[in-house]
């Protein structure tokens, strides 16, 4: 019997696996795992996830360098809950953080326990850009401090941010009227970055406008238009 075979998935496909550190029990990070997923995590030993957000699969630390390396595999009673014992190199939280349970609740409020285990700009640093971005943005949305313009802006609430997505996009069309080519540069990253602002809003990763960007690629505008269930 494979392991998949003994697992009980939910309605998509999917099955909850929490990963602790193997040394002391710490619990580190709990994401979603499709078949696939633990397939390659069962065969390469390193911990593989199904991200919801990407729609995709994805090895933990695949950007950051942050691998997990399968110590142990349990399933709970009725089989639809891993629990994984992993050596994780650096952080398993995203946000630098060794386990995502870095915040404890405690008189209404959220309090942020511990230092930090890694610098979580160097692994943003190795994503694209965009995706970058995106995440220094979901920092500042969770963590807002006085000096963020981004915490600023979700602060004001969804109007202010499609405030500015109509204004840069109105300055992107008069620099590209006007002729400046740094203008022009200037402008669209103001407009790039405040589309992100957006899709922080909604958690909506890049990746997610990659892919249908994709599905557009090499096909006619034509067939495109027509491909377009809505
Ligand atoms: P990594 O797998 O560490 O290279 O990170 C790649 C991407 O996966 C990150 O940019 C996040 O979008 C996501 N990610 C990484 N670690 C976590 C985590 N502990 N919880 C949720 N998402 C994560
Ligand atoms: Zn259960
Ligand atoms: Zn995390
Ligand atoms: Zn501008």
């Amino acid at each position: 019997m494979s392991l998949i075979e003994q697992l009980k998935f939910d309605d998509n496909g999917l099955i909850p696996a929490i990963t602790r550190d193997a040394d002391n029990g710490e619990v580190l990070m709990m994401a979603y795992m499709n078949a696939e997923a633990v397939e390659k995590t069962l065969k390469t030993g390193k911990v593989h996830y199904f991200s919801r957000s990407r729609r995709k699969l994805w090895m933990k630390g695949e950007t950051s360098g942050h691998v997990q390396t399968v110590r142990e595999i349990r399933f709970d009673c009725d089989e639809d809950c891993l629990l994984i014992d992993v050596e994780q190199q650096g952080a398993a939280c995203h946000t630098g953080h060794r386990s995502c349970f870095y915040r404890r609740w405690q008189d209404d409020a959220a309090l942020t326990e511990g230092e930090k285990a890694a610098d979580p700009m160097q692994a943003y640093a190795r994503e694209d850009i965009l995706n970058a971005v995106y995440h220094v943005i979901q920092e500042r949305r969770r963590n807002p401090s006085e000096k963020s313009y981004v915490a600023s802006l979700f602060g004001k609430g969804l109007d202010k941010i499609l405030g500015k997505i109509g204004e840069e996009a109105t300055e992107t069309a008069v620099a590209g009227k006007g002729g400046d080519k740094d203008q022009v540069v200037y402008e669209t990253a103001d407009l790039f970055f405040h589309t992100l602002v957006l899709l922080g809003y909604y958690d909506i990763p890049p990746e997610r406008i990659y892919d249908e960007l994709r599905r557009r690629f090499g096909m006619s505008g034509i067939e495109e238009k027509q491909s377009r269930t809505k």
